[in-house]
């Protein structure tokens, strides 16, 4: 299958074949017939399918030859809301790159900066329009914006949105898009809260769903250890040290402790930066740039600093605390292994953490292999000195890592004990 058989239009075709893009993902083969044809959609999808092609490229497609819009004053007819400003400005290149041999204009919005220029573009006249949804609803608020001649609609991540509280601001949204118009769903995840919230916004979708939860699982070498908060600072830096991944992305709870790491990472001479949502916008886009560019290669984010995060050539994940939502777990993992490329995730898990640890192994149907073969074991877990069911994990897992295992990640490169 190739875009040609997707019959999409030279235009477009001519910008991805630019792009380097020869075959069609998955989610881009399932769904550019469907969204061509008109159908609304419900995609199971997380970032790293291709799925942002798989929705612009019939978007564009239609503007391209809607006959509406001819020597007429531009109206925004498309509009994609998404949870954060790194996945709006990551939405919008692809748009903007698509679209780049057709007329289309389209501009993104998001919060904490200022609006000037973002009012400006929209004053000059868009088709296209991508959104997180607290500063759309401040500018149609302020009359900047109407959705009323809104004919393609997206929400995109739909349970990050949920997640971080969005539920209200996009029952706002909705309220205000004609009710004529073609609809997108898309969620790395479909908890019934999801699918009763597609329900509100879709008519009946056509269903597609790609890279099932357990695939990037699947895909992803995976290890956990055991260790006691107080040694994660200095199992990170032995592991940074001792892996030499081209690039790791650390995954931490909060913004604070996110800082936190990047100081005592200093102190091995190890840089890092750090993006979280207390960091202005300049300051995410440049550490995130450094990263990408391979200038740092340790970026500390948090979960939703992260999500929009999309390094091809991302090595190395670290869980530095483990998620009590056992999907923001595949979500992190899923930053490594993308694609085709398989990936190393390794998380940190504290006495405190065991439960989020059986959790996740519940989910993605395996258990994560213990690496034992580190200095900084967490003693306390030894069999007789913790409850029953931690000691029995625990013991079974490091037989199976035990010595004679093959290919585990950690044995590549095999650390030396050194003094605590
Ligand atoms: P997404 O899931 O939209 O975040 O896309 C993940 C990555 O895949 C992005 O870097 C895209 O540029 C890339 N991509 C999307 N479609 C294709 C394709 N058909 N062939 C190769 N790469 C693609």
């Amino acid at each position: 299958m190739t875009f040609k058989d997707l019959k999409i239009a030279e235009p477009i075709l001519r910008a991805i074949e630019e792009k380097g893009y020869t075959h069609p993902t998955p989610i881009q083969e399932q769904s550019i017939p469907i969204l061509l044809d008109g159908h609304d959609l419900l995609g199971c999808a997380q970032t790293g399918t291709g799925k942002t092609a798989a929705f612009a490229i019939p978007i564009i497609q239609h503007l391209h030859f809607d006959k509406d819009r001819n020597g007429k004053q531009r109206k925004i007819k498309a509009l994609i809301v998404t949870p954060t400003r790194e996945l709006a400005i990551q939405i919008q290149e692809n748009f903007t790159l698509y679209s780049k041999y057709t007329d289309l204009r389209n501009a993104v919005i998001f919060g904490g900066v200022k609006q000037g220029s973002q009012t400006a573009q929209i004053r000059q006249g868009i088709d296209i329009l991508v959104a997180t949804p607290g500063r759309l609803l401040d500018l149609i608020g302020q009359g900047f914006i109407t959705l009323k001649n809104i004919e393609y609609f997206v929400l995109d991540e739909a349970d990050q949105m949920l997640d971080m509280g969005f539920i209200h601001d996009i029952k706002k949204i909705i309220a205000l898009l004609p009710s004529k118009r073609q609809s997108l769903f898309f969620s790395a995840t479909m908890p019934a809260t999801i699918v009763e919230l597609s329900g509100k916004i879709l008519g009946s979708p056509r269903k597609v769903s790609v890279t099932p939860e357990q695939t990037t699982a699947e895909k992803v070498e995976q290890g956990v250890y055991f260790v006691t908060k107080e040694d994660k600072p200095n199992l990170l830096a032995h592991i940074i040290q001792t892996q030499n991944a081209d690039s790791t992305l650390v995954f931490a709870r909060t913004k604070h402790g996110a800082d936190k790491i990047v100081k005592r990472l200093a102190k091995d001479k190890i840089t890092a930066e750090a993006i979280h949502g207390n960091k202005s916008q300049n300051q995410r886009q440049k550490a995130l740039g450094n990263f990408k560019d391979g200038k740092t290669r340790v970026l500390i984010a948090t979960d939703i600093a992260a999500r929009g995060i999309d390094v091809s050539q991302l090595s190395l994940v670290v869980n530095y605390e483990l998620p009590n939502v056992p999907e923001t777990y595949i979500h992190r993992i899923g930053r490594t292994g993308r694609a085709k490329a398989s990936g190393i995730a390794l998380s940190f898990c504290d006495l405190e953490e065991r439960p989020f640890l059986r959790d996740i192994e519940k989910l993605i149907k395996q258990s994560i292999p213990v690496i034992t073969d580190h200095p900084y074991v967490d003693d306390s877990v030894e069999v007789g000195k913790k409850p029953a069911q931690n000691a029995q994990q625990n013991n079974s897992a490091k037989k199976k890592t035990g010595s004679s295992g093959n290919k585990n990640i950690w044995r590549r490169n095999k650390p030396k004990p050194n003094n605590k």
